[in-house]
């Protein structure tokens, strides 16, 4: 049997020296004694994690991170044993066992999850390595600074018996893409009062962290001893209010592409696509590009989001459905298999992430993140 040959539809290329030059160019902002954790969570924001986690180690990045401890153990099967990993998004019930035969770095924000790691420890007879996660005031994982003493205590406890190892105090912003919002000094306070706290009371964490990409690149006070990048080293900026990913220095890795699978001639009047909420003006020609929302194409971008044909930017005809939406080419008649490119770096003509973030009333984290697995990675400067 003979494999069936790549999709000619439509790929997402990554362009790994892109995501290289990218951690140098983090690297350069951070001082020398701070590490960088590469976030690969969600693979690897859609990027694929494995090969980006590579390339990051290979640019200087000195850990990885990820959500899920599933993401994380992934790494470790994928052969990348040889650095700290962390994840930060337990369940209850989720193989805390795994993680510490790993030697994962596994966050805990409350009670529940500090017994159950601690139990697992007894278990395997290992000794956990564990973050503790502070709500400094982001308000969604963590824990309240009510709650830290007996957290702290407890981790504290479990460490003298040598079930774990507390090797990070950690947490996480708010707001931190827009800048000189209130909430950034106050969660910097506290975050300082809860690390005075634990190490008081006899924590020595390897890392205290708080900083993800815009903290990285807007506030070197919130560096501690390690940055959490994970959108800017795609290349993407965090923010509009931040400047564009050129204006930080950064280049996006990821361009969406496919190949128009039809170009034809209809009269002025016709209806395109479901509801036919656009209707050609005049005699036009229409062209098929075949990605939908499937494949993460948002359908709130419907009737706006932007791609380039043929050297032009047009704008997709009526609704985006979930394998294919229609662009109206103005009468020129390109080749059916012309590359249409929906994102990409920008300089060669075509749209950014940022741009479709824009005709979609979203962030443009969520536009690189949801191309979805039908969609075939092509991996460029490995
Ligand atoms: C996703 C995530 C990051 C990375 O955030 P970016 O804004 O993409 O840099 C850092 N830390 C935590 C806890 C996260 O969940």
């Amino acid at each position: 049997m003979t494999e069936t040959p790549p999709p000619r539809r439509a790929r997402a290329e990554i362009d790994l020296g892109a995501l290289r030059a990218n951690v140098r160019t983090l690297r350069a902002r951070v001082a020398p004694h701070v590490r960088i954790m590469a976030v690969v969570k969600a693979d690897a924001y859609g990027h694929g994690a494995v090969r980006c986690a590579r390339a990051a180690l290979d640019a200087g990045a000195d850990w990885l991170g990820t959500a899920t401890p599933h993401e994380a153990l992934a790494l470790r099967a994928a052969g990348i044993t040889d650095v700290p990993v962390m994840c930060w998004l337990w369940t209850p019930g989720d193989p805390w066992d795994r993680g510490i035969e790993a030697g994962l770095d596994m966050s805990v924000s409350g009670l529940w999850a500090l017994e159950e790691v601690v139990e697992a420890a007894r278990a395997t007879g290992g000794t956990a390595r564990i973050q503790l996660k502070a709500d400094t005031g982001l308000g969604r994982n963590g824990c309240q600074p009510a709650d830290w003493p007996e957290l702290v205590e407890r981790a504290l406890k479990a460490q003298a018996e040598g079930l774990v190892e507390v090797t990070g105090l950690w947490s996480h912003f708010a707001c931190a893409d827009e800048p000189h919002h209130p909430s950034i000094a106050a969660q910097l306070d506290v975050f300082r009062s809860m690390l005075d706290h634990a190490e008081k009371a006899g924590v020595r964490p390897e890392v205290r962290h708080i900083a993800n990409s815009p903290a990285t690149l807007t506030l070197p006070e919130a560096h501690f001893d390690l940055v959490r990048p994970g959108i800017a080293m795609y290349g993407v900026s965090p923010s509009p209010e931040l400047g564009t990913s050129a204006e930080l220095g950064l280049r996006p890795v990821m361009s969406l592409k496919a190949s128009v699978a039809l170009v034809k001639r209809v009269p002025a009047g016709h209806g395109v696509s479901y509801g036919h909420h656009y209707v050609t003006g005049t005699e036009t020609t229409l062209g098929l590009v075949p990605l939908g929302y499937a494949d993460g194409v948002p359908r709130h971008a419907s009737g706006r989001g932007p791609v380039l044909v043929d050297g032009t930017v047009r704008t997709v005809a009526g609704r985006v459905a979930m394998d294919q939406f229609v662009v109206d080419l103005g009468g020129e008649e390109p080749a059916p298999g012309t590359e249409a490119v929906l994102f990409g770096p920008g300089d060669g003509g075509e749209p950014t992430a940022e741009d479709w973030a824009v005709a979609a009333d979203t962030i443009a984290y969520e536009i690189v993140t949801r191309i979805g697995a039908r969609v075939p990675r092509v991996y460029l400067g490995e």
